[in-house]
């Protein structure tokens, strides 16, 4: 049976998990929740696979994965690790393999050692008598390896075999099930039972993370709720082809953010369509902001901002709290090494004298502009004690430079002091 404990972040119960560490990156086993993402680069091309490895690591990503599916793409991989290492990126690289991974683990030995983890998916890691024996050639590879392992069943690419079996019990129960879970319940099994072949070629619980992507939001919720009551392994959360733009970002948060309100969770992705031209960094923001609005991680401050009405005379604090958001974003790698806890700073910007002090009031630091009819000033409230009131041309700059000065004396050294 599952239990729970306190989340260290927050009021939130999380499910004990067993830990599972992946280069130097721990998950599960009450570990915070970890951000993950995917490179969409060829991954044969090492020099433009590991600059984007490096932007989402930047963004925040703690895992990459990378997709894994030719002898070119293994060949690069220890090429990329090495780059990396070159660069000053520091994060471990997790393999994607498909139909072909215990070949190309057989003939990159320097691929599996480079590697921090592998993801195996046990609908397609081979058909008829094969699978069993190509699934127990990756698990080798990873015990060989001293490697963790992903067991990712997903909804598009089901074990064909196990769910053929499960529709014909299902004929056989007295009060069938409906379609929909029979399918469920074969993600689920497809994963459940992979694992424990897994354990039983040798590859210990702690080495395993699982995971049962579905592209609905109840259907995955449904599989999640019920992996989560039948298994204690670290559970790697994602919707799978949640789409583009606002879709995927709404779908996979009301998703996402069900799952972890019950402490269910341990590494999550978001799977976004890129919209063309945008940075694949989108999904790690995405999911930092998930998990930082929700209270259970901070990454970067908080900029509280109203949406503004009629009573706003002008853009102006749309665009100030664009320029507060960016700014901040923009500074926190380098206050996370010289000012750690600046992550944890709430911002207001708000468009009128109706709730703008009062919200200002509460933030750390907060900039109540004017709003139609009100007079050409904005106070500035910090630690919600009114201190100073910008006018002029030069308000954001003020207030960006006031933002600066609070992190310098409230954060790492200073806050020591
Ligand atoms: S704070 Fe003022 S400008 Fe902003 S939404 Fe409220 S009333 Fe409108």
């Amino acid at each position: 049976m599952t239990t729970f404990a306190p989340d260290r972040f927050g009021p939130l119960a999380r499910r004990i998990t067993r830990p599972v560490e992946i280069g130097g990156v721990q998950v599960g086993g009450g570990a915070p929740v970890v951000v993950q993402s995917m490179t969409n680069t060829d991954t044969a091309d090492v020099a433009t696979t590991s600059k984007q490895i490096g932007e989402l690591w930047r963004a925040g990503s703690e895992l990459v994965r990378v997709t894994v599916n030719t002898a070119e793409a293994a060949a690069a991989i220890p090429r990329i690790v090495e780059r990396l290492a070159m660069m000053g990126v520091n994060v471990p690289i997790i393999g994607d393999f498909h139909y072909n991974g215990h070949t190309l683990l057989s003939n990159e030995p320097a691929c599996a050692e480079a590697l921090a983890k592998y993801r195996i998916n046990p609908g397609n890691v081979g058909f008829g008598k094969k699978k069993d024996t190509q699934f127990a050639q990756l698990i080798e590879f990873a015990i060989r390896y001293g490697k963790p392992v992903r067991i990712g069943a997903n909804w598009g690419s089901l074990d064909q075999a196990l769910a053929a079996r499960l529709m014909d019990e299902n004929a056989q129960r007295a009060l069938p099930w409906d379609a929909g879970r029979v399918m469920r319940e074969a993600l689920i099994l497809s994963a459940l039972e992979s694992a424990q072949r897994a354990v039983e070629l040798g590859l210990p619980a702690e080495k395993i993370i699982l995971s049962a992507k579905v592209s609905g939001v109840q259907e995955l919720v449904a599989v999640y709720r019920d992996l989560a009551r039948r298994s204690d392994f670290a559970l790697h959360l994602g919707l799978t082809e949640a789409g583009i733009g606002s879709k995927g970002i709404v779908a996979s948060s009301a998703a996402l953010g069900v799952l972890l309100q019950e402490g269910i969770g341990d590494t999550i992705r978001i799977s976004l369509t890129p919209e063309p031209g945008a940075s694949r960094t989108q999904e790690v923001v995405v999911a930092q902001e998930l998990l930082q609005t929700m209270g259970l991680r901070a990454f970067t401050p908080m900029v509280t901002a109203c949406p503004g009405c009629g009573r706003t005379t002008s853009e102006f604090f749309q665009e100030l709290a664009k320029v507060v958001q960016e700014h901040v974003r923009a500074k926190m790698p380098e206050w996370k090494i010289s000012h750690p806890g600046a992550e944890n700073m709430t911002l207001a910007v708000m468009g009128c004298v109706v709730n703008g002090p009062g919200e200002s009031r509460h933030a750390n630091i907060g900039i109540s502009l004017p709003g139609t009819g009100e007079a050409p000033s904005a106070p500035v409230f910090v630690d919600g004690e009114k201190t100073v009131t910008l006018r002029g041309e030069h308000i954001a700059q003020e207030f960006v430079a006031l933002i600066d000065g609070y992190v310098q004396s409230h954060y790492g050294a200073a806050r020591a002091d």
